[in-house]
């Protein structure tokens, strides 16, 4: 057993810092006000290749595992970019994993380079407004009409959608009353988001004002059949194949703004002089915040081993649910003392803390919620009754 990084994965480490840095708190603070998407930065991280970081290198992508890119994600996080630059090129990270393990070769060139070389960007579009965590419950349909589908339904919390020019979206392909099983009938597509065809309206949220969340109305959106990904009818299965990096990545986001907003605490708690000594000398002060670092160095454990599992093609649904739900909550716990820890000032936007509490809420709801993974560790790891 060997815990220390590669010296590969300490220079991948160093070289997202570096174009990190050229990205200040200012310019994450000015994005949070002016909701601005942040091209800058997903272009200078495009321009060094860091987006295809684990895309197959024959499509310009660098090959790597999802432990490399979780510590490019953790990395991103941890610089004070907090969801916001994680969130602007999660989707190019990752989200084409469906297409790269089941895409044919003609779709496989067709749609990587560009989104790896950031000329392009995807969104997902799987939740409904009517279906909540239900997936099979899902009610978009795509109906074959001679070479080509069309889409008719309802999409919520779409992130990227006002900026991006395709879209990955599932949809319901056979009814469900026609179907065996529930999962089954759902296909997939990635395609062009054609706006004559699809509205976008975007929701006034939280946090993460730079990065895009939107209600997406398709109205019928023309897919050719050469857009579709796998069989038809196996969107589910292929949807679920992807679901485990991405519960990685996103944990690795979470210890990240955890870890940043941990430091700026532990920052303030030495500077900040109140009856006469520094706020940190006092134990109600210093005790949470140990508590914060042992609990997101506990949650950065069980992410390298879900996601060391999943580069060995070892299972690792149940470390990749618990490393999202312990990753997340523990997130929220540190972002929520560095507010406290500052006192009246922690409230105050330019000491950023409060931007990282709002933006720490986005781990802990999505992809999954924290009560639907304490569900499946209960059913598929304690053996206990399905409750859902
Ligand atoms: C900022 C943001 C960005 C997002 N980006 C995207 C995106 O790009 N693409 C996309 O497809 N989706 C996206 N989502 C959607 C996100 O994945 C969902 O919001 C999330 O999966 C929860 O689904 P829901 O909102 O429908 O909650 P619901 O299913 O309505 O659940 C509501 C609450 O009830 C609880 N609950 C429901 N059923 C049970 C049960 N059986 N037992 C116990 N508790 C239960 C849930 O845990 C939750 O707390 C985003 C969400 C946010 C907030």
């Amino acid at each position: 057993m060997d815990f220390t990084f590669t010296p590969e994965q300490d220079a991948l480490r160093e070289a997202i810092v570096r174009i990190c840095a050229g990205f200040g708190d200012e310019y994450w603070l000015q994005r949070d006000k002016d909701g601005a998407f942040p091209r800058e930065f997903c272009a200078a991280l495009a321009k060094d290749g860091w987006l295809g970081i684990c895309m197959p290198e024959e499509y310009g992508g660098a090959g790597l595992g999802i432990t490399e890119a979780a510590i490019m994600m953790q990395a991103i996080a941890q610089s004070g970019a907090g969801m916001t630059g994680a969130s602007a090129v999660h989707m190019n990270i990752f989200g084409l994993n469906p297409v790269v393990v089941f895409g044919t070769e003609e779709q496989k060139r067709r749609m990587l380079p560009p989104l790896i070389a950031g000329q392009e960007r995807a969104c997902f579009a799987v939740t409904e407004p009517n279906t909540g965590l239900d997936t099979t419950q899902l009610r978009t349909r795509a109906e074959k009409r001679g070479d080509r589908y069309v889409v008719n339904g309802q999409k919520i919390w779409i992130s990227t959608a006002q900026v991006a020019e395709k879209v990955l979206i599932l949809a319901r392909t056979t009814p469900l009353d026609q179907v065996k099983r529930r999962t089954e009938g759902l296909s997939l597509f990635y395609t062009d988001l054609d706006r004559r065809h699809v509205d976008v309206r975007e929701i006034d949220k939280m946090g993460r004002k730079a990065v895009d969340s939107n209600e997406v109305f398709f109205d019928n959106l023309e897919v050719p059949e050469e857009d579709r990904i796998g069989e038809e009818g196996r969107g589910f299965e292929y949807i679920l194949h992807g679901l485990n990096p991405e519960r990685i990545l996103i944990a690795a986001e979470a210890v990240g703004l955890g870890l940043v907003a941990l430091e700026r605490a532990t920052n303030y708690a030495k500077e900040r002089r109140v009856f006469g000594r520094p706020i940190g000398q006092n134990q109600a002060i210093q005790h949470p915040l140990a508590a914060n670092w042992m609990e997101l160095q506990a949650a950065q454990l069980m992410i390298l081993q879900a996601a060391w599992r999943y580069d060995r093609g070892l299972s690792c649904g149940a470390e990749a649910n618990a490393a999202k739900y312990l990753a997340a909550e523990a997130g929220f716990k540190a972002c929520q003392q560095a507010v406290m820890t500052h006192g009246g000032f922690g409230y105050a936007r330019e000491y950023h803390v409060e931007r990282f509490l709002r933006e720490v809420m986005i781990p802990r709801i999505a992809p999954v919620s924290p009560q639907l993974i304490l569900c499946f560790i209960a059913e598929k790891v304690l053996g206990l009754p399905k409750s859902y």
